[in-house]
Order: C-alpha cells, then sequence, then structure tokens
C-alpha cells in the first residue's frame, strides 16, 4: 500500500487531473493558468520518469529528471507572480538555477554525493513552494478570495516544510539519503505529504481563478464600461439599501440627479465618438471628486445619480455645486461642458422612487433656469411629489 511507486502512480494522476482542471480555465485567458498548467504537467513527467528510471538511475536520467523538476517548480512560481500581474521572470532566480543545476552536475559527475543532491533538490522544492505560499499570502484580500488564499498557503508551506525537515534531517545525519523509489519513512512521507499538497494547491489556485472571474463578472454586471458609474440597475439596489440603513438610523441621506447640458450639440457638432470621451471626462470628474462613501450611478444617456451618505440637503447642494464646478472646469480634448443638476433630501417614510422624481424636478428647474447650475428641491414641490 505505501509503496513509492503506488504513491509516485496517485501523484502523476493528481498532477495530470491539476492540469485538466487548470486547463478548464484557459478560456478565460487569465495570466499564470498557462504556467501552472505546463508547471503540473512537468511534475507528472518527473514523476513518471523517477518511475521509469527505477531504483538505480543513470546519472543521465538523475539530471534529465532534476532538470524537469526544477524547470515545473521555476514555471509555477513565474505563473503566481503573472496571476498577480507582477514581472513572471526574475534574472536572480534563473541565476540560482542555472547555479543549482551545475552543482548538481558536480554532485553527480565530478564529486558524486546523493546526499548533496537530496539537498539541493530539496531546497529548490521547498523554494517553489514558500514562493508560491507567500505570494498568494502578500496577495490575500481583505474581503473575498481569503479562504482560497489560505487554502493554497497552507498547501504550498505545509509540502515545503516536509522538504525543509528532509534537508536537515540529511544535513545533521539523522536520515539516510535514498533514492526515490526505496520505500524508507522518508520518502513516504515526502510522497504522502505530495500528494495531499499538490492538490490542494492546484484546488486552491482554481479557487482563486474562479474568485476572480466572478469579480469581473459582477463588476461587468454593476460598472458601467464608459464612465465608471454604477449601472442603472446596481445604483438602484445600492442606493435602496442606503436608503433604507438612513430611515432606520436616522442619519440624513441626499439625492441629487445631474444631467449634461446641451450633450446632443456635443453629439452633432463633433460626432458621437467625441461624444463618448466628453461623457468619460465628466464621469471621472465627478469621481475624482466624490466622497468615497456617496454612490455614483448612470441613469441613462447623459443623465447620472449620486446619492450622498450622511447628508442635509444643503450639504449635498454644496458637493454637487463642487462637481458642477469640477466638471466645467475639467481638463481635456473636446469640448467643455456643463451640468445642471437637481438635489433633495430624503424624509421619512421616503420611497427612492419618490426622492428621484423630486430631485428630477428640480433639474428641470435648473434647465429652465439657464443650465449650469444646481437647484434644490422646494418643500412646495417637496409636497406636490410626494
Ligand atoms: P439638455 O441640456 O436639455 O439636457 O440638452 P441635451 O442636448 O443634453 O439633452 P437631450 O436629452 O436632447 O440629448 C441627450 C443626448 O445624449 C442625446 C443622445 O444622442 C446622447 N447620448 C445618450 N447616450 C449617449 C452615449 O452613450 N454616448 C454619446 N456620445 N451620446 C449619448
Ligand atoms: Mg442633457
Ligand atoms: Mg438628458
Amino acid at each position: 500500500m505505501f509503496s513509492p511507486i503506488a504513491l509516485f502512480g496517485i501523484l502523476i494522476v493528481s498532477c495530470l487531473m491539476s492540469v485538466a482542471i487548470l486547463g478548464s480555465l484557459h478560456r478565460a485567458a487569465m495570466p499564470g493558468i498557462g504556467r501552472w498548467c505546463v508547471g503540473y504537467a512537468l511534475f507528472a513527467v518527473a514523476s513518471s520518469a523517477i518511475i521509469m528510471a527505477g531504483d538505480r538511475p543513470h546519472p543521465p536520467a538523475i539530471i534529465a529528471i532534476s532538470f524537469v523538476a526544477f524547470v515545473a517548480v521555476l514555471v509555477l512560481v513565474q505563473g503566481t507572480r503573472q496571476f498577480f500581474g507582477l514581472r513572471p521572470v526574475r534574472y536572480a532566480e534563473l541565476a540560482a538555477f542555472v547555479l543549482v543545476c551545475a552543482a548538481l552536475v558536480y554532485f553527480t559527475y565530478v564529486s558524486p554525493s546523493s546526499e548533496s543532491r537530496v539537498v539541493l533538490i530539496s531546497i529548490a522544492m521547498a523554494y517553489g513552494r514558500i514562493a508560491v505560499g507567500t505570494l498568494v499570502l502578500r496577495h490575500t484580500p481583505r474581503e473575498g478570495a481569503r479562504y482560497a488564499c489560505r487554502f493554497v498557503t497552507a498547501a504550498a508551506y505545509l509540502g515545503a516544510g516536509v522538504h525543509i525537515v528532509r534537508v536537515l534531517a540529511v544535513v545533521l545525519g539523522a536520515a539516510p539519503s535514498v533514492t526515490f523509489l526505496q520505500p524508507s519513512p522518508w520518502n513516504v512521507l515526502l510522497l504522502g505529504v505530495a500528494i495531499v499538497s499538490f492538490p490542494c494547491m492546484s484546488i486552491g489556485l482554481v479557487m482563486l481563478a474562479h474568485d476572480r472571474i466572478v469579480k469581473k463578472m459582477e463588476h461587468l454586471a454593476t460598472i458601467d464600461e464608459l464612465t465608471g458609474a454604477h449601472m442603472r440597475r446596481a445604483f438602484m439596489a445600492r442606493a435602496n439599501t442606503l436608503l433604507s440603513r438612513a430611515l432606520l438610523t436616522g442619519k440624513p441621506l441626499s439625492i441629487a440627479i445631474l444631467d449634461i447640458d446641451n450633450f446632443k450639440a456635443v453629439n452633432d457638432g463633433f460626432g458621437h465618438a467625441i461624444g463618448d470621451r466628453v461623457l468619460t471626462r465628466v464621469a471621472s470628474a465627478v469621481l475624482s471628486q466624490l466622497r468615497p462613501c456617496d454612490l455614483f450611478g448612470r441613469l441613462g444617456g447623459e443623465e447620472f445619480a449620486i446619492v450622498f451618505v450622511n447628508a442635509r440637503k444643503n450639504e449635498a447642494a454644496a458637493l454637487t455645486d463642487a462637481l458642477r464646478l469640477a466638471v466645467e472646469h475639467s481638463p481635456g480634448d473636446g469640448p467643455r461642458c456643463t451640468l445642471s443638476a437637481g438635489v433633495d433630501r430624503v424624509v421619512p417614510d421616503d420611497t427612492l422612487e419618490r426622492a428621484m422624481a423630486r430631485a428630477d424636478a428640480a433639474l428641470y428647474a435648473a434647465k429652465a433656469m439657464g443650465r449650469n447650475r444646481v437647484v434644490t428641491a422646494t418643500e412646495s414641490e417637496l409636497r406636490d411629489v410626494a
């Protein structure tokens, strides 16, 4: 049952399954996944070669198998860097790789020492796992994919731990250095941990990739690509949540509806593409000025809405006027443009639709008064609309 050949067989199957699972994410075109696949495939190749080389492998086989395993480790680390948007290749790492390969040749042909080879291979394996685990640990988000990150880190560090203990045991003379296929307790322990930690690592990496796909989809479904504002449906959902919370806590909440002035003339005079650029510029001017707690949405066309959290009507009007000025003076190519806005506060027992309708009425008053201004809903309008 604990035959190293059987354990290597399980390891090969688990590596190939990892390739298949990671490969299924290929269509997501996510950076790093290709390298992860190659890394696991190379581990499967190295493990198969160990079985084929037998109990007493020839020196060229030792060199070739170790080389493939080193490349596999390197590629896994590079894939993880790529996944997190870092430069995959590190020259210091490549130089260390060349040195380790040279040392391996030395301890195989010049001064044969299986102890030194075991130490070299174990250090390289431990390095790869620590590098992957640490990269994932460092990129653990405050919220979201924490579980997946911890899973990968734990699996990677577990594998690294066994390699480090093996190095210490060989260096201190506590363990005999034997080939991988001999059924020593070390080999069984190493292979057992590898069998558990390798697929755990790949499952964790798949979880990380899935989490990123979900975040991307969520972003696509909630954020308007052109302006960076929340899309209407996402805005309404979040605005309703903010309104319910404000009504519950009694904290003030205000809503502004903004509309770009004479935008049709921009499209007619400069073309739709320039119109789009102006829309982007206006939205980025608003977003750069907006408080982080406030909610910005695109209701449609060149009409936007803002929910001002913890802001009375006059405070919200002042904040909106600052946005109006920021838009009016926003730098960039294309025609200058202005916006008009209507603002109102939320009253007890209010609904989002009613509050927005009052702010919209104030916006129309701003347009009627000559545009490029902010108007607050009056108490009489408030009664009219409610
Ligand atoms: P007002 O000051 O009264 O708001 O005048 P306006 O010209 O801004 O108002 P109107 O509603 O007549 O025109 C809005 C224009 O916005 C019409 C439409 O072609 C344009 N528009 C809506 N969505 C987009 C978009 O995504 N890109 C571009 N370039 N134009 C858009
Ligand atoms: Mg307009
Ligand atoms: Mg409009």
